[in-house]
């Protein structure tokens, strides 16, 4: 039977593994392995009796020895990567060393600079395909779902796509001022750093919230919006054949945007190096220490999101519309898993991605995004684990 590796014990992998074990003829074993062994056994108590056999075991990530030894020891025939995007490369090492495939959420970013680009792990496609295995990379909902998303408006609605605006609204409230609702690092730098999008084969960079729109959002209500520059539209308009324009909004609330930009201008969100008290210490990373840690939001979350993506192209000659989005309630996920909907819309994809890979569904030798496969099997999976997508085919658009 196939065994697979969790690595990570944070919001995304609570709710990935308590969907493996509510497919545990998928996985019936596998393990949780994480810095912190004491949240990989808290995790794997909650799951006691769900139908997989689960072990745990501590790792450092960054190790690359460490990961060998402990996957030479588990053998496992999958990683499913939920730790932080820092440890990809070393993770994707380790699968090449030992002879699995690997499936991640997010792609890899080098510590001291915010970058986000698909080179560094795109750059490991012969690697992969000379060893007959599969890298499944940004399995999570944005990036992932949204690439399925797309492959599946490519495949059954248009002909050719000249335009996807990716939406993403959390219309979540945990009751803090300022909290985010994941990694805070990650989400910080994510946000902070200048917006991008794909027109006519260049990205064109704006300044960090340059652009803001208003969308009216099914259960959650209008919504200010702000581009932003998410990893997807870099493989997006690599993979989507014809495409124009790839756009990316993220909504945001008035005291989250007051309370980052004031942390901006005071430099609490700089990840450069600072002496303390006679101590090397990184703003940003002592930022996240003091800020509530995203796993405890859960119990006092409420409210949806909605996430997905409006489609402009041509259909036999016509000129055509389409929608495609997934709402998710904060306090329905997190009475079914104990995490709030932002991990539950990445943790339920994530454990798709493995799944496909696992089964066979999508296993070929080489690096991929999700939409270079066939979306079927992962639209298909998504219904019937708590993520239903919906369309629209009279969809407003986003000026
Ligand atoms: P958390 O911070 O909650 O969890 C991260 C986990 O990784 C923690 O358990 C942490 O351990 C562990 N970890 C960190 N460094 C190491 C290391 N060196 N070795 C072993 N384990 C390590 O993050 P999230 O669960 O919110 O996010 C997980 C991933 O999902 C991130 O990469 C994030 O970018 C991605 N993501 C993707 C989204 C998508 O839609 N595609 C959306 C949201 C997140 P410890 O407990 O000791 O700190």
């Amino acid at each position: 039977m196939a065994k697979t590796l969790v690595i990570g014990a944070g919001g995304v992998a609570s709710v990935a593994v308590h969907k493996m074990a509510q497919n545990s003829e998928i996985f019936p074993e596998f393990m949780i392995a994480s810095r912190t062994k004491s949240k990989c056994d808290a995790l794997a108590k909650r799951l006691e009796g769900m139908g997989s056999k689960i072990e745990t075991a501590e790792v450092d990530a960054d190790s690359l020895e460490q990961l060998v030894k402990l996957i030479r020891q588990y053998q496992p025939k999958l990683v499913l990567n939920l730790a932080l995007p820092y440890q990809d490369l070393t993770i994707m090492d380790a699968c090449l060393e030992c002879g699995v495939h690997y499936v991640d959420t997010a792609n890899y970013e080098p510590k001291d600079t915010a970058k986000f680009e698909y080179k560094w792990q795109w750059a490991y496609q012969d690697k992969f395909k000379e060893a007959g295995l599969t890298a499944l990379l940004g399995s999570g909902f944005d990036p992932g779902v949204t690439g399925v998303f797309s492959a599946y408006a490519q495949k059954h609605q248009f002909d050719s796509i000249r335009q996807i605006d990716i939406l993403d609204c959390n219309g979540g409230d945990h009751g803090y001022p300022f909290a985010t609702n994941f990694n805070p690092e990650i989400n910080i730098r994510e946000v902070s750093a200048n917006g991008r999008y794909w027109e006519h084969g260049k990205f064109i960079e704006t300044q960090p919230m340059e652009i803001k729109r208003t969308y009216e959002f099914e259960e959650v209500g209008e919504k200010d919006m702000y581009l932003l520059y998410h990893e997807e539209l870099e493989s997006l308009a690599k993979n989507i054949k014809g495409i124009e324009r790839i756009r990316f909004f993220m909504t945001f609330g008035e005291s989250y945007l007051r309370h980052l930009n004031c942390l901006i201008n005071v430099g609490m969100t700089s990840i450069k190096p600072i002496e303390f008290q006679g101590q090397e210490i990184i703003p940003l990373q002592f930022l996240q220490a003091v800020l509530p840690d995203p796993s405890s939001l859960g119990p006092r979350t409420k409210g949806k999101t909605n996430i997905g993506c409006i489609f402009q192209g041509e259909k036999d000659g016509q000129e055509k519309v389409y929608r495609l989005f997934n709402i998710c309630d904060h306090e329905e996920a997190f009475k079914e898993t104990g995490a709030q909907a932002v991990s539950y819309t990445t943790g339920v994809p994530a454990m798709i991605g493995a799944a496909m890979v696992l089964t066979g569904k999508w296993q070929e030798p080489g690096v991929f995004n999700v939409e270079e496969f066939d979306p079927d099997p992962f639209m298909e999976m998504l219904n019937k684990n708590g993520l239903p997508w919906q369309e629209d085919f009279e969809p407003v658009l986003v000026p």
